[in-house]
């Protein structure tokens, strides 16, 4: 299947299709595709395309890809053009509803995910796995406090969902055609692509890189936007929080219950007056703090039903080059 280089190179006709979301790209497009159409040029036997969302890019993204269709055709660069920023995971979505690879890949437009491990995610498919995960195996160049929180993330949502991510597992996949069709079927609003890549199931193995800095450009990523990231991923798969709220709730009630008979027994023994303005302040906040949070919870929940329930479309397309079909 492989030679001594570790590029396939058994001529099967399948079609490989990239999936790039891209949002205030303009400075990586193209050295973006000439990279990754370098690795691809040399796998013999393949047809390779790109489909690039432009998430709403306020800067000149699009026109940096329709200089791509200019010179490469329609049929290898292909594009969506969102009306606004839907946001990333809008993006993954446009691509896998309108992919037609036999193999999809997605991967980051700003050459984080290095085009080189493409060979070796073909040589693990064609080997018979559904999907080729990239892991990162190390964080070189990112801040060590968004290392320690994306660690800690890891940690919890394994431990407390039924999903099993994996530390360092990025967004940069190759996967059949038949798992796109999988993800696609899910059709929830809001989507958490990483918990979505898991809960399909199929058989996803993982090769290790090391991590690279962005080729140009800022992260879109804010600490704060990081936070709202595991916290939306938290949600959308966990159950857990409204199950450990009904259990703080008893166990606050027990413990007041405990603290009563004991203020009780206190005032009838004479050592001090039942009357303590200060605990009953105390414990009202505490009571009121308590319901907040598990209001909140609720709340939480109930605006997912709400979305969900609305049903809005995940993205709205402006233009695209991919012709309707009779
Ligand atoms: N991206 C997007 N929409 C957004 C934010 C990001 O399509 O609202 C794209 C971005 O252009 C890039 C990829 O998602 O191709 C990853 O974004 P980024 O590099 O900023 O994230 P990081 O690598 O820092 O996690
Ligand atoms: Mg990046």
């Amino acid at each position: 299947m492989a030679d001594n280089t570790g590029i396939p190179n058994r001529v099967s006709g399948k079609r490989i299709e990239i999936i790039v979301p891209c949002y205030n790209e303009e400075q990586c497009i193209e050295a973006f595709f000439d990279e990754t159409s370098k690795v691809l040029d040399c796998l013999e036997g393949y047809t390779y395309s790109f489909l690039y969302i432009n998430d709403g890019s306020k800067d000149s993204t699009l026109s940096k890809i329709k200089s791509l269709v200019d010179r490469y055709g329609d049929d290898k660069v292909k594009y969506i053009s969102f009306a606004r920023n839907f946001g990333k995971e809008a993006a993954i979505y446009a691509g896998f509803e309108n992919s037609i690879g036999d193999y999809v890949a997605l991967m980051d437009a700003d050459l984080q995910h290095p085009p080189t491990l493409l060979p070796q995610m073909i040589e693990k498919i064609e080997g018979g796995h559904d999907c080729c995960g990239a892991r990162r195996i190390s964080r070189k160049g990112e801040p060590v406090i968004r290392s320690f929180f994306s660690k800690a993330f890891y940690r919890i949502i394994n431990n407390i969902t039924a999903m099993n991510l994996v530390q360092g597992g990025s967004d940069y996949r190759m996967m059949t055609k038949q798992m796109v069709k999988a993800i696609v079927s899910l059709s929830e609003r809001e989507r958490f692509i990483k918990g979505i890549m898991s809960w399909v199931g199929f058989d996803t193995v993982w090769i290790s890189y090391e991590n690279v800095e962005r080729y140009a450009g800022t992260t879109k990523w804010s600490f704060m936007g990081l936070i709202r990231y595991a916290w939306h991923g938290f949600i959308s798969f966990a159950t857990t929080p409204l199950r450990a709220v009904v259990w703080l709730g008893f166990i606050v009630v027990l413990s007041s219950v405990i603290y009563g008979i004991r203020l009780a027994y206190m005032s009838l023994a004479g050592i001090r007056p039942w009357q303590d303005t200060t605990t009953i302040l105390m414990l009202l906040v505490f009571f009121s703090g308590v319901v907040i949070c598990i209001l909140g919870i609720i709340g939480e929940y109930m605006a997912r039903i709400y979305l969900e329930l609305k049903g809005r479309p995940i993205y709205i397309s402006k233009e695209t080059n991919i012709q309707a079909e009779s």
